[in-house]
């Protein structure tokens, strides 16, 4: 619930050599206090990150920050983020939403990475479900902006994203092995062992370093996956998600995977 909180989760991760990835939870506000509330809770983690000297850096959505009603306003919020980041030497990833959201979020990714001095410290996230996606990797991958590649988690219409799973995950292989082999620092985030199967194939294959990229997985599933790839020798970093503004979030992770209902029902009962 609390930054204390996902600060001694971070430190439990980072004890089993798994980096992190923190998120402050919280999405589509309606007001400017929303907004610097929401901003001054990523200040206080970003200070307090700095002097613990752990292995994270932190995770944001634009609708926590007001993209919706105010884009200006959340771009400077965001700006004054990254330049905090930079200062204590972290990274910021902007998380991606909705695909009404897409071209907003990578525009305003862009500005921000091409200011002076914050090359690499300001990222996103590309979903590997929309059609666009490809052509959206090679544009950022052309300014050096380091890509999340999931599948996506929002409900999007067959005119903008693939609806059958197997063109999901065939695009997902497709935009990794482009990704992995690019020289810029990628992120693949999958709990789908076919999908990490196939990238280490690939990798082994091209001889592609293990440093080259990480995998990336949510605090708390398939942890025996996290920690086989640790132990292998690859990159892997833990998205863990903090705060009262658990809800949405919670119902996305539950929607993608029915079965977690009735496990949560069965524990519930027991
Ligand atoms: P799936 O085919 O959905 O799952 C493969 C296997 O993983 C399942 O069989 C199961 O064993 C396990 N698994 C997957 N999900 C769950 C779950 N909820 N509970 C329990 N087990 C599960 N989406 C966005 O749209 N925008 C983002 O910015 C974004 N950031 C992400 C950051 C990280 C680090 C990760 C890991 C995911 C992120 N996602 C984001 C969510 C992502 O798009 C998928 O919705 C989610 O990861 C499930 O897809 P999968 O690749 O794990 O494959």
């Amino acid at each position: 619930m609390t930054i204390e909180d996902a600060l001694r989760a971070c430190e439990s991760v980072n004890r089993q050599g798994l980096a992190v990835s923190l998120d402050a939870l919280g999405e589509s506000v309606t007001t400017e206090e929303q907004v610097h509330a929401a901003a001054e809770v990523y200040h206080r983690l970003l200070d307090a990150i700095s002097t613990r000297g752990h292995h994270v850096n932190v995770s944001i959505k634009l609708t926590q920050i007001g993209v919706e009603f105010d884009p200006a306003l959340a771009e400077r919020v965001l700006d004054e983020i990254v330049v905090h980041a930079a200062r204590v030497d972290s990274f910021v990833r902007v998380d991606m939403e909705g695909s009404a959201l897409t071209e907003i979020t990578l525009a305003m990714v862009e500005r921000i990475h091409s200011l002076p001095g914050m090359r690499g410290r300001v990222g996103t996230v590309l979903q590997a479900y929309l059609y666009r996606t490809e052509a959206d990797a090679e544009r950022l991958l052309a300014q050096g902006i380091r890509i999340r590649l999931c599948k996506g988690a929002y409900k999007e219409g067959p005119e903008v994203a693939f609806p059958r799973k197997e063109d999901v995950d065939a695009n997902y292989v497709k935009l990794a092995k482009r990704m992995v082999s690019s020289p810029v620092f990628c992120g693949m985030a999958t709990h789908d062992e076919w999908i990490i199967g196939a990238i280490r194939r690939f990798v082994a294959e091209q001889g592609i370093a293990k440093s080259a990229f990480e995998f990336q997985m949510l605090y708390g599933i398939r942890r025996d996956v996290q920690r086989r790839l640790a132990a292998e020798g690859f990159g892997v970093r833990v998205y863990i998600p903090f705060g009262p503004e658990w809800y949405p979030y919670f119902m996305r992770r539950l929607a993608e995977r029915p079965a977690n209902v009735l496990f949560l029902a069965r524990n519930l009962l027991h």
